[in-house]
């Protein structure tokens, strides 16, 4: 079932390992990523699914509970994920396995500022999950947005208040005075006199704060340039490769925890047939998943023994007047109480003599049904229709279609 893998239990790490190690582990071709790692040597941190290094926590109940929830997952998986070349189809599989979240934590010296709990690099983690959410294959709860480096691609930063004439971080804070009697108004420095205070316009001392003088606001004084400003810029220093970028325009990213979407756990089920079907064809795009999953094995049978299906597709003409008439409730509950009574008079009308499967789909309702002609169903489904359509109140316009494997194939 699983070459490589079948007589192993977990990965247990009993040495310190180089990031080199990790990723050599990560890149098997044995199917090691779905095997449950426990780390004696504390080193893995939240990387590893078990910490075991401290012996007095250790309890040898949590390993056992780990590898049988590894292992049942495991049974699970479509074969297709014991040993995939990509990391899209390792990631989706892990996290199945594992039965967690891809979750983010901190970690100052990783390039991303951040780990996720698995062996795979985080750069790489990003760089693949967001694919995969576009192509839904996972949704992503946001946990926090990091900065880019241009040069390095790197987010270890550091991010600093800046002179906006020389962008010199070496900035000092100094007052502004106000001398009341001549209304004379400048940086503390123009003032300073040793220990006194000399007003630059009319050159007398002021001594009395309050009553001579007061201190509307400060003002950053450049050490580098000598300039001063009201405002200062940021600017983020890469501490990989000493790029500076201009706090206006950084390049950021957003970092998500990823969990498998339903369109991906079918994916994981039924395997890569299912991503096939769902890309081959306009009809399939609208499809339920787990209707994709019944088809795809229809469409198996049908090609090794020829073995008949049809799908039975309902429309809805109606949709629009019933809403604007009834209101979108009513709508969707006499669409509701038409395909009950559709896939109901069915079942009677071919007296049970055939497997069905139904299901909703957002804006039509299919009814599988196997080893039958397109011819057959066809027939059947008219009148059950009919037998559905003059039990309703409202009209939603029922619009049957019945597909053969040769029109979905
Ligand atoms: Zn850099
Ligand atoms: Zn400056
Ligand atoms: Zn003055």
């Amino acid at each position: 079932m699983h070459p490589g893998i079948e007589k192993c239990d977990a990965l247990v790490v009993e040495e310190p390992m180089t990031p080199q190690c990790v990723e050599k582990l990560w890149n098997s071709q044995i199917g090691l990523h779905l095997l449950p790692v426990i780390d004696l040597t504390g080193t893995l941190g939240v990387r590893a699914d078990l910490d075991a290094s401290n012996t007095l926590k250790a309890d040898p109940t949590e390993y056992g509970k780990l590898i049988d929830s590894f292992n049942f997952r495991r049974s699970q998986l479509h074969p297709d994920f014991y040993n995939p070349q990509n990391d899209d189809d390792k990631i989706l599989a892990r996290i199945f396995v594992s039965g967690i979240s891809l979750t983010p934590s901190y970690q100052p010296d990783s390039r991303t500022t951040v780990c996720f709990n698995t062996l795979l690099d985080s750069e790489m983690v990003l760089h693949e999950c967001e694919k995969m959410m576009t192509a839904e294959l996972l949704a992503g709860s946001f946990f926090d947005r990091r900065h880019i480096c241009n040069g390095c691609s790197a987010s270890q930063f550091n991010v600093r208040e800046e002179c906006p004439e020389c962008r010199s971080p070496n900035l000092r804070e100094s007052f502004y005075l106000h001398h009341f009697k001549c209304a004379y108004l400048g940086p503390e420095d123009d003032f300073r006199q040793g220990e006194y205070l000399i007003c630059p316009k009319c050159r007398m001392e002021m001594s009395h704060f309050g009553s001579d003088y007061d201190k509307p606001g400060t003002i950053l004084i450049c050490n580098s340039c000598g300039k001063s400003s009201s405002e200062t810029e940021v600017g983020f220093l890469c501490l990989n490769c000493d790029t500076h970028i201009d706090g206006d325009s950084v390049k950021t990213g957003d970092i998500f925890k990823y969990s498998l979407t339903e369109k991906a756990v079918h994916y994981l089920h039924a395997g890569h047939a299912f991503l096939e079907l769902t890309q081959q064809s306009p009809i399939f795009a609208g499809l339920p998943f787990e209707l994709i999953v019944v088809l795809n094995k229809e469409l198996k049978d049908w090609r090794n023994n020829e073995s008949e299906f049809a799908l039975l597709c309902i429309k809805y003409e109606n949709e629009y007047l019933v809403e604007q008439e009834h209101g979108n409730r009513q709508f969707f509950h006499s669409r509701n109480q038409f395909f009950q009574s559709l896939s109901h008079s069915l079942k009677k009308v071919m007296k049970g003599e055939y497997p069905v499967t139904a299901a909703k789909g957002r804006m039509e309702d299919f009814i599988l049904v196997s080893h039958i002609s397109q011819k057959d169903l066809y027939k059947f489904s008219e009148e059950a229709g009919q037998r559905a359509a003059s039990s309703l109140r409202l009209d939603v316009e029922p619009i049957l279609q019945v597909y053969g494997p040769e029109d979905l194939s």
